[in-house]
């Protein structure tokens, strides 16, 4: 299948709605709008790897409401039950001897890390970066995106500096969930960019939730950040949640054969500040 001739088509493809009334039996719904049998044949031909899990579908549909309900709450308000801190930790590395501080999220049961190195509560712009979660590029070295060495190029500018904070959020895939992330590689492999990809298992094109960057930071007594990051969107997540940002620090990473494309997305559909490639 290619994947590109859908470029430039406003057909959202399909989604799949479903309701789960009578115990085991889901009705899944396939909704196509504005496209052809030819293509509806072709998309059909995915339906198979959606109706196969649905209980998992079912649990990130409450993900998302979950993410949904929690940005709709003001940080300030709910700073308490948003996120409970559980303990601190020395954490040794390649490059410095880290502090990690352990958070709770509740609603999700989610558990959330921050790395901090040097004195970041004197009031002073902190050196920052703010990490979502990253198996395969983190801990597998996959070069499909560039989560990995950033990862490495910032706990490496912060050991630098000697003076720093790396905040670790668990939100898998943009916010999908690791399991759909495999999903969405799957279509990337079959010719879909990583937002088409999104798109196509019926997510948007980034469900991250930067709320909970507010409670981390006033529990380490961060007040302003120097931060590290390619994407607008969390500056203006930032600016939000009323966390001051003194300077922004880009955060470039190589190319390669297999994260050029991505790169190129990541650029031109969500606005990343890094340059396109030719
Ligand atoms: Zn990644």
């Amino acid at each position: 299948m290619n994947w590109k001739q859908f470029s430039g088509n406003p057909v959202r493809f399909a989604q799949v709605v479903y309701t789960s009334s009578f115990g085991d039996i889901f009705f899944v719904i396939l909704t196509i709008f504005n496209t052809n049998s030819v293509l509806l044949a072709r998309h059909l031909e995915h339906l198979p790897q959606f109706v196969s899990d649905l209980r998992a579908a079912r649990l990130f549909k409450r993900r998302i409401r979950e993410n949904r309900m929690l940005s709709n709450n003001p940080p300030a308000e709910n700073q308490e039950q948003v996120l409970e801190f559980v303990d601190s930790c020395q954490l040794p590395t390649t490059w410095a001897n880290f502090h990690m501080h352990a958070f709770f999220e509740p609603a999700t049961g989610k558990e959330h890390i921050a790395l901090t190195l040097g004195e970041v509560a004197d009031g002073q712009p902190v050196l920052a970066r703010i990490h979502s979660e990253c198996l395969t590029g983190d801990a597998l070295f996959s070069q499909r995106c560039d989560c990995g060495p950033q990862l490495e190029m910032a706990l490496q500018k912060i050991a630098q500096e000697g003076r720093g904070v790396l905040l670790y959020l668990r939100q898998e895939g943009r916010g999908i969930g690791l399991l759909n992330k495999v999903r969405a590689y799957h279509l990337q492999d079959d010719g879909a960019d990583t937002v088409e990809a999104n798109q196509l298992l019926g997510f948007a094109a980034d469900l991250r939730n930067y709320g909970l960057c507010d409670p981390m930071l006033k529990h380490l007594g961060i007040q302003s950040l120097r931060l590290m990051t390619n994407n607008p969107r969390k500056l203006a997540a930032m600016a939000g949640l009323n966390v001051t940002v003194a300077e922004h620090v880009p955060l470039i990473i190589e190319r390669n054969q297999y994260n050029n494309r991505y790169l190129n997305t990541k650029a031109n559909k969500l606005g990343h500040l890094i340059q396109p490639d030719l």
